[in-house]
C-alpha cells in the first residue's frame, strides 16, 4: 500500500508547492484511503482544498479499470481498447468543430467516451489505448469517460490488454460484442447488452438535455420473460408491435426499477414478427415471487400475489395537503403548516408470499371497491363514530390475513419495495400452500 500511495504523496506535495511535508501527507492520504474509505481521486482533491491548493495542479492520475468507475472523477488512467469510435460535428463558441465519441472496453466493462480534443493519431475500432488525465461524468444514467485538454492519450501494443471474452484468439471483435440478456436479467449498471423485445407502445416527448431540447421516445418492451421501460435518444422510426434487436444498450434505473436506454451507438434492427409471441400474449403481467423483485429492485406490470399481513399507518380515511398531496398529521403538513385538506381514501399493507414481502398501496378507487362506499360515506360515519380510525378498522378487518393477488408497478427505495397497484382481487387459492411449495423447490422437501 505504502508503495502504491507514494508517487501520490509526492503529487500532492508538488501541488501545494512543498508548504506541508511528505511525512504529513502520507498520514493524511493514509487515513482518508484506509480509514474514511474515500476514493484515493477525492482523497487527494480534499488534502490538496484543504491546505488551500488548487486540486488543477495535480498532474498524476488514478489507474482504474472501466468497471470501477463513478461519475465526478477529475483525474482517471485508463487502459483500454476502442471499441468502436465515430466523428461528429459540433457548434461551439468558435465555430464548428469535431470531435470524437464511442465505447472504449477493457476486460471488466464498456463505458462510453467523448473525446472533445482531436488526439495525436487517428484512431481506429480495436487500438489499445493509454489514456492518462480523463475526467468521468453522469450521461443519461451512466458513466462517461471524457477526454479534454489535459487529458493525454497514446496508442499502445495491441497485446498490451488481454483480448476480453474471446476465448483467445488475439483482439477480435468478439471482445466487443454485446452480452445477451432477456428483460428480466435487466440490471442497473449493465452496459452493452443486447436484447430482443417487443415495443408494446412508444411516445414521443421532448426533454431539456444541456441546455436544449432533444426528443425521446419512451414506452415499454416485453420479451416474455418481463416488460421494461425504455428510452431511445435517437428516432429509431419505433411502432407499437414492432418486434426489435437492440445491440448496445445500456441500463440505468427509475426508482429501482431497471430500464433500457439505448442511444445513436447502438445497433437497432427490427425482426420478423413470428420471432416473439403476439401483442395480447406479451401484454400480460408476469406472475413474480417478491424475492425476485427485490433482487432486481422492482418491476413494471407485475402481478404477485401473497397474503395482507398488516395494515401501515396512514391507511383508510386520510387527508391531503391541496398544495402538496402529503398526508396530513393532525391538520398539519410536513411543508406547508396548518391547512385545509381534502379527504382521501387509500390503503397500505404489507403483503407477504413466502419468499418476501413488499409494501402494497391501493389508491381511492380501489378502496372504495373494497369497502363497497364512497370517500363521502366514510367522512358521515367517521364524523358519526368521531373517529377516523372507524374506517381503518374496517379496513383491517376486510383485509389483513386474506390472500390476494394484486397487479401493477414496483418500486424500490432505502424502505424496501413498494407496488402502486392497478388492480386487486382477493384470492380463494391458497397461497400458504403455494409459498410452501416454492419454498420446496428452492430446498427441497423437508
Ligand atoms: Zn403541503
Amino acid at each position: 500500500m505504502r508503495d502504491e500511495i507514494a508517487p501520490h504523496v509526492q503529487d500532492i506535495t508538488r501541488a501545494l508547492g512543498g508548504k506541508v511535508s511528505e511525512q504529513e501527507i502520507e498520514k493524511e492520504l493514509s487515513n482518508y484511503v484506509n480509514v474514511y474509505r474515500v476514493s484515493l481521486d477525492t482523497a487527494k482533491r480534499s488534502i490538496v482544498k484543504k491546505h488551500g491548493g488548487n486540486p488543477a495542479h495535480l498532474s498524476l492520475g488514478i489507474s482504474k479499470t472501466i468497471r470501477e468507475l463513478v461519475p465526478g472523477e477529475n483525474s482517471v488512467d485508463l487502459l483500454v481498447r476502442i471499441v468502436s469510435v465515430n466523428e461528429k460535428s459540433i457548434d461551439s463558441d468558435n465555430g464548428a468543430r469535431t470531435i470524437l465519441y464511442g465505447i472504449f472496453g477493457d476486460p471488466t466493462a464498456t463505458v462510453p467516451f467523448t473525446a472533445w480534443e482531436p488526439l495525436p493519431f487517428e484512431p481506429a475500432r480495436g487500438d489499445v489505448v493509454r489514456v492518462a488525465n480523463a475526467y468521468t461524468k453522469e450521461y443519461r444514467g451512466q458513466v462517461q469517460v471524457n477526454l479534454g485538454v489535459r487529458s493525454v492519450v497514446t496508442r499502445e501494443a495491441p497485446d498490451a490488454l488481454p483480448p476480453a471474452h474471446s476465448g483467445g484468439g488475439g483482439p477480435s471483435p468478439a471482445s466487443v460484442r454485446a452480452t445477451p440478456v432477456k428483460v428480466v436479467e435487466l440490471r442497473e449498471g449493465s452496459s452493452n447488452v443486447a436484447l430482443t423485445a417487443r415495443v408494446l407502445g412508444v411516445e414521443r416527448r421532448e426533454v431539456d438535455v444541456d441546455g436544449g431540447k432533444k426528443a425521446v421516445f419512451s414506452g415499454v418492451l416485453a420479451d416474455g420473460t418481463a416488460k421494461t421501460q425504455f428510452s431511445a435518444w435517437k428516432d429509431f422510426d419505433l411502432h407499437e408491435g414492432d418486434v426489435l434487436r437492440v445491440e448496445g444498450a445500456y441500463v440505468k434505473s427509475w426508482r429501482g426499477i431497471p430500464q433500457v436506454s439505448f442511444d445513436e451507438r447502438a445497433l437497432v434492427k427490427k425482426l420478423e414478427d413470428a420471432e416473439l409471441p403476439p401483442m395480447d400474449e406479451l401484454g400480460r403481467s408476469p406472475r413474480m415471487w417478491i424475492e425476485d423483485l427485490s433482487e432486481r429492485g422492482g418491476g413494471v406490470d407485475v402481478t404477485v400475489r401473497g397474503i395482507l399481513i398488516d395494515l401501515k399507518e396512514g391507511s383508510g380515511l386520510v387527508y391531503r395537503c391541496p398544495e402538496c398531496k402529503r398526508v396530513l398529521r393532525k391538520g398539519v403538513c410536513r411543508i406547508h403548516g396548518e391547512v385545509s385538506g381534502t379527504p382521501d381514501l387509500r390503503v397500505k399493507a404489507v403483503l407477504d408470499d413466502g419468499s418476501g414481502a413488499l409494501t402494497a398501496v391501493f389508491g381511492k378507487d380501489l378502496t372504495e371497491g373494497l369497502l363497497d362506499k364512497t370517500v363521502e360515506e366514510c367522512i358521515a360515519q367517521a364524523k358519526e363514530a368521531m373517529s377516523q380510525e372507524v374506517i381503518r378498522d374496517e379496513l383491517a378487518d376486510l383485509l389483513v390475513a386474506q390472500p390476494v393477488e394484486a397487479r401493477g408497478n414496483v418500486t424500490s427505495d432505502d424502505y424496501g419495495l413498494m407496488m402502486i397497484v392497478d388492480q386487486a382481487k382477493i384470492l380463494k387459492v391458497d397461497v400458504r400452500e403455494e409459498a410452501r411449495a416454492m419454498l420446496e423447490e428452492l430446498e427441497g422437501p423437508a
